[in-house]
């Protein structure tokens, strides 16, 4: 198993975990860009948005619904915050298991930051 993400799912590899439950994970960016800066990833891997079907609709909506309950978690529902899920190299998607950025804590006022 080399994807980081998965490693991280398996407990194999540490991270700051701040929520989970039984489809998702949810876990603090190693180099974040926001005061908040947290990533959310379903349990099972999936590459990235081109490899998801629409058998898994409602993986989506549950990853969205997640990143809203973390945010609230966080302290950061009120003022606001971005989710970005990036795909393939022109995305700008680094780590190949799909993730939600959930991103706030400062006025983001540029593109991805
Ligand atoms: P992306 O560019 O959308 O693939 O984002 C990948 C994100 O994963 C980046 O923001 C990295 O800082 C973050 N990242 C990479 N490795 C780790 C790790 N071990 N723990 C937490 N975040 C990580
Ligand atoms: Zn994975």
């Amino acid at each position: 198993m080399d994807c980081i993400f998965c490693r991280i799912v398996a407990g194999e590899i540490p991270a700051e975990i701040v929520f989970q439950d039984a489809e998702f994970l949810a876990f603090h960016d190693i180099h974040p860009q926001a005061p908040v800066h947290i990533l959310i990833v379903p349990r099972a891997h999936i590459a990235s948005m081109n490899e998801v079907t629409d058998r898994q609709k409602s993986l989506l909506g549950k990853l969205l619904l997640t990143a809203k309950k973390v945010a609230e978690k966080e302290n950061i529902a009120e003022k606001g915050y971005r989710l970005t899920i990036n795909c393939g190299p022109d995305g700008g998607q680094i780590v190949p298991h799909l993730h939600l950025h959930l991103m706030g804590g400062r006025r983001l006022a540029d593109l991805m930051c």
